[in-house]
């Protein structure tokens, strides 16, 4: 079996309830008429036009290869793309993009899902937490500005059944505008520190003290700043803080070893060698690499493997569109350190929901895993005709 072609898209939803949210995929092609989709973790922040661009580029090297042997063509990418060599995010959601397309054709060339592949299925469900609450949990984006509305929020997801939440209380300043980062970070104004502590009473109340509550900082304070919120923070008995500070092993170590709460980083953590220093370090108990972006299944289900030599647990960042969902769920049912599933409120968009034939959501806070050959999802037509998209067939 060869690689004939290579459809890349990248998504135009012209829609009002995530402005801006522009989802990169791919179909990849074979001689064999058995075809396969990625997708590069790029939809949101700067970069969605880069990563359509590389993976442009890169498509170029693969056609002619055996799609089975995504290892030769990991590292082929890896060698002969230049970039790649000490990683980067858009390279490696190109290289990730490309390999998640390449397991969704061995697991439909094998007639299996891709647990099966990656050695079996070790549960058959998994604990969900419903993310990133200071969105609302609806529909579309309705952010979250006062005490009341971060309650309401929780509340929503916990009557669903979710046992835990996450919530970045740092994103919307009361008025609604956006935090800067010198607003969050540094010796912040007291009365910063007093809209924070309220919202996190707030919500601890609402849920009582059997839910668990992850905190999401988006990297939005420094070292001062996030010891300041995190010794707040123990107060609340909150599970975990996500990216308390920028992605660095040494930054992080110094948040770690100033509070009581342990700390999870990885969505811009790129490679098995981007994350062996917080390893070594001993700075992360949870690891959060994104299959999009990381190096796709290939590379994430290694440094899953790694983080369990160090006790260290998983939890897959998901941020993309349901393709990404499925990828995330068949890898996380496959390895021994699963902590927890990300299930981001933007998978409760219709215009991104519309972008795979399957809706997957979870019930009582647990999801199955999808059992269809493959990833167990594909892309919708809704998403080839609404995307910008370019084929490459030759090298
Ligand atoms: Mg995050």
């Amino acid at each position: 079996m060869k690689i004939s072609k290579v459809d890349v898209m990248l998504t135009d939803l012209k829609s009002s309830d995530n402005p801006g949210w522009r989802p990169v995929v791919l179909r990849i092609y074979t001689d064999e008429g058995i075809y396969g989709d990625g997708e590069a973790a790029m939809a949101f922040g700067c970069g969605s036009e880069a990563a359509f661009g590389m993976i442009k580029d890169l498509a170029g090297l693969v056609i002619g290869m055996d799609p089975l042997e995504n290892e030769v063509i990991w590292e082929k990418l890896y060698r002969e793309s230049f970039w790649a060599q000490n990683a980067g995010p858009v390279v490696f959601s190109g290289i990730s993009a490309i390999d998640i397309a390449l397991w969704d054709i061995k697991g439909k060339y094998y007639k299996e899902p891709l647990f099966k592949l990656l050695g079996g299925r070790m549960r058959e469900k998994l604990k969900c937490y419903a993310s990133q609450l200071q969105f609302g949990w609806d529909e579309r984006k309705i952010p979250a500005l006062n005490d009341r509305d971060y309650a309401k929020n929780a509340m929503k997801a916990v009557d669903e059944g979710y046992r835990a939440i996450k919530i970045d209380f740092n994103t919307y300043a009361p008025d609604g505008h956006i935090y800067s980062y010198d607003e969050t970070s540094g010796f912040q104004d007291p009365l910063h520190i007093k809209t924070v502590v309220g919202r996190l009473k707030a919500v601890r109340e609402a849920v009582g003290p059997d839910i668990d509550i992850i905190m999401e900082n988006h990297a939005a304070t420094d070292v001062q700043s996030a010891v300041n919120l995190g010794r707040i923070a123990e107060e609340y008995d909150i599970l975990f803080i996500e990216e308390p500070v920028s992605p660095d092993p040494k930054m992080n170590k110094l948040v770690a070893d100033r509070i009581n709460i342990p700390l999870a980083q990885g969505e811009r953590i790129y490679t098995r060698k981007g994350f062996a220093p917080y390893f070594e370090n001993g700075s992360v108990r949870l690891i959060q690499p994104d299959i999009g972006n990381s190096g796709g299944i290939t590379e994430v289900k290694k440094i899953c493997d790694m983080a369990q030599v160090y006790n260290v647990g998983v939890q897959i960042h998901v941020c993309g569109s349901p393709l990404l969902t499925a990828a995330s769920l068949q890898l996380e049912a496959a390895i021994g350190n699963f902590a927890i599933h990300e299930h981001h409120v933007f998978n409760r968009y219709r215009s991104n929901k519309a972008l795979c034939i399957c809706d997957y959501q979870p019930e009582n806070g647990y999801f199955s895993i999808p059992e269809l050959p493959g990833l167990g999802n594909e892309l919708s037509d809704f998403c080839f005709k609404h995307s910008i998209k370019v084929t490459v067939d030759h090298r």
